[in-house]
This record gives C-alpha cells, structure tokens and sequence, in this order.
C-alpha cells in the first residue's frame, strides 16, 4: 500500500524529491523482477560463476532500464550484465557477457518468453507521453498493475482518452478510482 519512500538510497544531497523523477519504468515493472529472480543463463561458465558470485555477495544489480546491445546497437537487453542482446547471444551462439565464450547455459523458453515479454512492455512505454508515463509509473508503485496495463492499451488504441489518466501532482491520498 503505501510506497516505500525514505531509507536507504535516500542520502544523496542536492536532489530532493521535487517532481523532477526520471522515469525508469523497469525499476518497478513485475516483469524485470522476474528476469532478474531467473537463474542466469545465456553467459559462458566463467561469466555465469562471475554473476552468481556477485548475487551470493549481495553485489548483484538488476537493471533499472534497457541497455544497449553491443551488436545491434538496440536497447534491448534486460539481464544485468549482459552486453549482447538476447536474440544477438542466441545467433552468435557467444556468451551474452564477455561475448567470446561458449554459452554453458542456454536461456531456456521460460526465460525467453519473459525477455520478450519485458521488450514488448519496453516498447509500448515509449509511446507514452510524459503524462501517461508519469501516470504509468504511479500505478506500478501503487502496486495497480491492472490499471498501469490500461494505460499501456490505451495509449496503442486510443490515444487522447484524457480522463482516464490521473493527472494531479502526487496526491498520496490513495484515493481509489474505478
Ligand atoms: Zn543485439
Ligand atoms: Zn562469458
């Protein structure tokens, strides 16, 4: 219910929680969270022990958006450390990591799926405009993700259904639409 606000992270100076977020849509997307509770895949044996080391240290940091893929020059990668792109790795065969060794553990389908799933979610954010994503953002924190998914429909199908979209500054009166 109420957002996790405060505590750790929270001690840089200078940047006070005005409205000035950026917005960093997989921080909070179920789906990121998934990929990064997967078991590691994809990588050589060396990088796959390097990357399960840092988990067991605590050192392990999911990423909070899309990274660039190495080879097709694309944001689509959504695996911590990972410098090829999923569909890159799997054409070159090459460890999605240090991209020279063999991959000792191919990614399997469930996994896979849920890459696609978070480039397809990836995708429909970017047609958002700043109003939809801000709103977007507030119904993952709210933990409403039938509502967030509604923005994402809508904003493919129909794009100016302006007052299903919560526009005021961050009320935290949780008042409940619907
Ligand atoms: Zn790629
Ligand atoms: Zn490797």
């Amino acid at each position: 219910m109420s957002t996790a606000k405060g505590k750790a992270g929270q001690k840089k100076q200078g940047q006070k929680h005005k409205n000035s977020f950026a917005f960093v849509p997989n921080k909070f997307s179920p789906v990121a969270m998934k990929i990064a509770a997967t078991p590691i895949q994809g990588v050589c044996q060396r990088c796959k022990d390097i990357i399960e080391w840092k988990q067991r240290m605590g050192k392990y940091k999911p990423l909070t958006q899309p990274k660039t893929c190495l080879s097709c020059q694309q944001k689509r990668i959504y695996c911590a450390y990972h410098v090829l792109c999923q569909p890159c790795s799997t054409e070159k065969q090459k460890c999605a990591k240090c991209h020279e060794g063999d991959i000792a553990v191919h990614m399997d389908k469930k996994k896979e799926e849920i890459v696609k799933e978070e480039q397809e979610l990836e995708y429909k954010i970017s047609l958002l405009n700043e109003r939809q994503k801000r709103s977007y953002r507030r119904k993952i924190e709210r933990g409403d993700d039938d509502g967030a998914n509604k923005i994402l429909g809508n904003a493919s199908a129909e794009y100016s259904d302006d007052d299903f979209f919560d526009d005021e500054p961050e009320n935290e009166d949780d008042d409940v639409e619907e």
